[in-house]
């Protein structure tokens, strides 16, 4: 893999205000798939490839990731970028609405990364444990989005998402098959291991 350009493609990405991973969440991850050494991984956003192609250095060898991506103007850049870093063997792209494409998978992944539209949240954890392995694990990005998702006061715009938010915490904490944890890492990440 090649990290030079992976790092130019972090630069360009947050010239522009693309919401990629942050470095103390991808820590986080990082530390969890070293040691879980997925074979397969399922990415909900793709935006530029960013996180796919820092997760997919943690895969087994033959392993994969699939990830989705609803804007095509992404889509086409992530394939441009994952050929530039050289793991195109590695990441498959699926290019349209998560919640038209989820459905449609019938695979077993180790690890599923949420990172897309905080109003689908519960949709994306009834579809990730769906297809959850029975050790797998589920990492849901932005959680806590901005502080609004732990604060009485939210505007009307953020009021969907935080609904949506907090249903998903609410989900994931009171589901007695899984085992949560909630950090304050980046824009808040939950981790949720599936323990039966
Ligand atoms: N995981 C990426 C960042 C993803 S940003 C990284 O860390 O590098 C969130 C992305 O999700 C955006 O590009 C947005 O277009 C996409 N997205 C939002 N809702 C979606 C949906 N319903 N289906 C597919 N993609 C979606
Ligand atoms: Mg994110």
């Amino acid at each position: 893999m090649n990290k030079e350009e992976l790092q130019k493609i972090k630069e360009y990405a947050l010239e522009r205000h693309i919401p990629i991973i942050m470095d103390d969440t991808l820590e986080v991850i990082d530390e969890i798939l070293t040691k879980k050494k997925p074979e397969k991984i399922l990415e909900i956003g793709t935006a530029v490839g960013y996180s796919a192609m820092c997760f997919s250095e943690y895969l087994v060898q033959c392993g994969r990731i699939d990830t989705i991506e609803r804007d095509e103007q992404r889509v086409l850049e992530a394939r441009e970028n994952i050929k530039k870093v050289g793991v195109e063997e590695k990441i498959k792209i699926y290019e349209g609405d998560a919640v038209e494409i989820l459905p449609t998978l019938n695979e077993q992944y180790d690890v599923v990364f949420i990172d897309a539209a905080k109003g689908k949240y519960p949709f994306f954890l009834e579809q990730a444990l769906r297809m959850l392995k029975p050790d797998g694990v589920i990492l849901a990005d932005n959680i806590l989005y901005k502080g609004y998702v732990m604060s009485d006061y939210n505007k009307h715009k953020q009021r969907t998402a935080v609904t949506h938010l907090r249903q998903y915490i609410k989900e994931i904490t009171e589901n007695p098959d899984l085992e949560t944890t909630i950090l304050e890492v980046g824009d808040g990440l939950a981790i949720s291991k599936r323990v039966k």
